[in-house]
């Protein structure tokens, strides 16, 4: 094992006199020593484990990994239950000694075998096989088949529980952004992962748009959300419907900066309030000083007939070269309600929620 290692970092001095060939020879033949050396490193687990050679210093061999490798409880508990689950299957450890197959397979078949392990016993050296020559995610699906034909019972309760599994959290951080965080069932994932990627993959079209994909899937989910909440049946709570309430101190709308406004409890920029105050059902709260001076009547700020002629005569995003349809739209305010622009067809457009922020915040200039 020493060995090993040694052999990678030495050639690391010398790279620049390797040929092509030899440079990518040489990596691949790194990686299958690498898997090697994973694999005598998880044999030496084992038998510290067995032995329980961690003793007396730590209780267990996982708080031994913790605390003496320094990588987190659960990653050292991983590698504990890998080391257990190898030392038991003598057909995987050896297909993982000889770099048959690398570690996400040897986790993938470990979980399998956790499953249905009479079952897994007796068909192993097949599933090794199988999952050594297919790519990681046909592998996958190869070991489900197996699972599913293997025990039909045990595998839709693992559907359940995967199921059972299933949750959401949203939060504030302290940075000001939210954070979406959780764990969806197979299918519910992959509804949500269809409906994201039907609206980012044509943004791919456009050469101008250069958001990264997460930032595209940011924007494509807010779509989603907007979109509800502007045509949905959205659920009562408390007797309102569920939407915008926001604050704002007079001036501040009619885009006098410096004073803070909140949408829903966040802070926003007087810009982005005037964006959203553009074309919203808002109930808008003026303040003074903390002090809240007036509740306004809710309204959509853009009336349903208005809007209807507004999709009529524009179709959807105005913007130049933008084909975003008017269910994605927002109504645009050319001057704005707050400074006296009147809500009609003269003073709107329709606009897609990134020109809109455009429009707004003022990036537009950019392009
Ligand atoms: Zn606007
Ligand atoms: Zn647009």
């Amino acid at each position: 094992m020493a060995l090993a290692i040694e052999l990678l970092l030495d050639e690391s001095d010398a790279l620049w006199h390797e040929s092509d060939a030899e440079l990518c020879d040489g990596y691949v033949a790194g990686v299958r020593r690498l898997v090697r050396l994973q694999a005598a490193l998880a044999a030496r687990l084992a038998e510290i484990d067995r032995r329980r050679a961690h003793e007396p210093g730590h209780l267990t061999t996982a708080a031994f990994v913790r605390d003496r490798v320094g990588v987190s409880g659960a990653e050292a508990q991983r590698l504990v239950s890998e080391a257990r689950g190898l030392a038991e299957h003598d057909g995987l450890r050896h297909a993982f000694a000889s770099a048959e197959i690398d570690r996400p397979r040897v986790a993938m078949l470990l979980h399998a075998a956790g499953v249905s392990p009479d079952t897994f016993a007796r068909d192993e050296q097949v599933l090794i096989d199988t999952v050594a020559r297919l790519e990681m995610s046909d592998a996958r699906r190869a070991v489900d088949y197996w699972r599913q034909a293997a025990d039909r019972e045990r595998f839709a309760r693992g559907v359940e529980q995967l199921h059972d599994r299933r949750g959401l959290s949203v939060s504030e951080t302290f940075g000001g952004m939210i954070r979406l965080d959780g764990d969806l069932d197979p299918e519910s994932g992959r509804l949500v992962a269809a409906a994201l990627e039907s609206l980012v993959e044509p943004t791919f079209l456009d050469p101008t748009d250069d958001r990264t994909l997460r930032q595209r899937r940011v924007d494509a989910l807010a779509e989603i959300c907007a979109d509800h909440l502007r045509h949905g049946d959205v659920p009562v709570s408390g007797g309102f419907r569920t939407q915008v309430t926001l604050s704002v101190v007079p001036d501040v709308l009619r885009g006098e900066i410096g004073e803070p406004c909140e949408l829903s409890g966040l802070v926003v920029t007087p810009e982005a309030a005037q964006r959203i105050a553009c074309d919203a059902t808002v109930t808008r709260v003026v303040a003074d000083g903390g002090r809240v001076l007036d509740v306004g009547r809710t309204t959509r700020v853009v009336p349903a007939a208005i809007r209807r002629a507004l999709i009529a005569r524009d179709g959807g995003c105005t913007h130049p070269g933008c084909d975003r349809p008017h269910r994605w739209c927002d109504a645009h305010h050319i001057t704005h309600w707050a400074d006296g622009g009147s809500t009609s067809l003269g003073n709107l457009r329709l606009l897609c929620r990134r020109h809109h922020r455009m429009a707004h915040e003022g990036s537009v200039r950019r392009e």
